[in-house]
C-alpha cells in the first residue's frame, strides 16, 4: 500500500453518500509518533465502546460487522513517510476506503448518516500540491510535494565548463558564451517545467536555489507561468527533501492564509453593501440548498450542534433533534451543522474556504457565503 495525497481522495464522491441511518464509520489516526499506536488502540477501544451504547438495539449489530471489517486495518505498520490513517467504512454499505497520509490528522471517530468529511476538508485546505523547481546555473531539479511527499519530477544538469574547455579564448569571450550557455541551460528548464505544470494541478511553484539563476529563471518564464510563481527563495542546491518540504510549506501556507483572508474580506465588503453575500446559518444554509452560494467560507473552528431529519434532510441549529421531523415525520439525529452545510457545498459544486479567524463571520457562529447570483 502507498500513501495517498489528501487532494486525491474523492472528497466530492464520499459527500455524495448517506443513508437513514447511523452506518457510516469514519477514523482519523495520527502515527507519526512510537506511542501513537497505543494511544490509538486505547482511543478506538474507548469510542468503540462509547457508539456501541448510544446505538438503538437494532443497529449494534451492523456497527459491529463495519468495526470488523476495519479492524484489520487500523493498527498495521506504519509505512515510510506515513503520519496518519484516514478511513471511512461501512458493512451494510459496503464501502471500505482506507487512506495511509503523510500528514498529521487529529484523532477521530464517528459513527454518522454520511462520511464525516471536515477533518479532511480541513487537511486539504491546508495541504494543496505544490511544485519546488531547485536551481542554479547548471543543475535543475523539479519536485512536486503532495501532503508533504516531495517526488522528483525531472533532474537536470549541463556541464558548462567542459562544454567550452577547447581553444585560448579570452575572458570575455569564454564569460559571454557561459552565460549564452546558461541561458539555454535554463530555456531548457523552462520548457521542462511548463511541461510538467500543464500535466498536474498545483497551487503553484516555488523557485528555490543559491545563486542568480533562479531569478533569471523567473524572468524568462511565459507570463502565464510568472503568475504561478509562489515565491524566490534562497536555499542550497544539495537541500535535503525535509529542507525542501519545511520551506514549501510555509510559503504555500501563508499563500493559503492569504485567499483566506481575502475571501473573508470580500464576503464582509458584500454583507456592508447589501450585495452577494449571507451570513449565519439559516441563510447560507438556504442560498446551498437553492444552488445560490459560489464559495461557502466558514471559520476553521466552527461547530453548531443541531439536528437532521435523516428522511428529508432539514437541518435545524442550535436544537436538541425532536423525536421524530415535525416536517415528514422521519428519525433524526444530532449533528453538527457545520458538517453538514459542508457536504451540501460539495454536493452542490460550492467552493469551501476556510479561514483561521474573522471578527465578521465570527459573529455569525462562523458560517457565511458568497452568492452568484
Ligand atoms: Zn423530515
Amino acid at each position: 500500500m502507498n500513501l495517498t495525497p489528501v487532494t486525491e481522495i474523492d472528497i466530492r464522491g464520499l459527500a455524495e453518500i448517506y443513508d437513514d441511518f447511523d452506518v457510516y464509520l469514519s477514523v482519523y489516526l495520527p502515527t507519526a509518533s512510537k506511542d501513537d499506536e497505543a494511544k490509538n488502540r486505547a482511543f478506538v477501544d474507548g469510542r468503540k465502546r462509547a457508539i456501541e451504547a448510544a446505538l438503538p438495539q437494532e443497529q449494534k449489530e451492523s456497527f459491529r460487522e463495519t468495526m470488523a471489517i476495519v479492524d484489520d486495518h487500523l493498527f498495521e505498520k506504519p509505512i515510510p513517510g506515513e503520519r496518519g490513517w484516514i478511513v471511512f467504512a461501512s458493512a451494510p454499505a459496503t464501502l471500505l476506503a482506507v487512506y495511509r497520509v503523510g500528514i498529521e490528522p487529529a484523532r477521530a471517530m464517528v459513527l454518522d448518516t454520511s462520511p464525516f468529511l471536515l477533518p479532511l476538508a480541513k487537511l486539504r485546505d491546508d495541504y494543496s500540491d505544490y511544485g519546488v523547481l531547485l536551481l542554479d546555473s547548471k543543475e535543475a531539479r523539479l519536485f512536486c510535494v503532495r501532503s508533504d511527499v516531495p517526488v522528483e519530477m525531472s533532474h537536470l544538469s549541463t556541464d558548462l565548463m567542459n562544454k567550452h574547455k577547447k581553444g585560448g579564448w579570452s575572458q570575455m569571450r569564454f564569460n559571454r558564451l557561459r552565460k549564452g550557455a546558461i541561458k539555454s541551460f535554463l530555456s531548457e528548464v523552462v520548457e521542462d517545467v511548463q511541461d510538467s505544470c500543464s500535466r498536474y494541478k498545483t497551487r503553484g511553484i516555488v523557485v528555490a536555489g543559491p545563486g542568480d539563476a533562479k531569478h533569471q529563471l523567473v524572468e524568462m518564464l511565459p507570463a502565464e507561468m510568472g503568475k504561478r510563481v509562489l515565491a524566490v527563495v534562497d536555499l542550497p542546491i544539495d537541500a535535503p527533501e525535509k529542507e525542501i518540504v519545511e520551506v514549501g510549506d510555509e510559503i504555500v501556507l501563508a499563500d493559503e492564509r492569504a485567499r483566506s483572508t481575502e475571501r473573508a474580506e470580500e464576503l464582509r465588503a458584500e454583507i456592508l453593501k447589501g450585495g452577494l453575500a449571507v451570513l449565519g446559518v439559516e441563510a447560507t444554509k438556504e442560498a446551498l440548498g437553492a444552488g445560490r452560494a459560489s464559495v461557502l467560507v466558514l471559520l476553521k473552528d466552527a461547530s453548531i450542534p443541531g439536528w437532521i431529519c435523516e428522511r428529508c434532510q432539514i437541518i435545524e441549529a442550535r436544537k436538541r433533534p425532536p423525536d421524530t421531523c415535525p416536517t415528514c415525520g422521519g428519525p433524526t439525529s444530532p449533528v453538527d451543522v457545520v458538517e453538514e452545510l459542508y457536504e451540501l457545498a460539495e454536493r452542490t459544486g460550492a467552493e469551501v474556504e476556510f479561514v483561521e479567524e474573522d471578527t465578521c463571520l465570527a459573529s455569525s457562529e462562523g458560517v457565511g457565503a458568497l452568492l452568484r447570483y
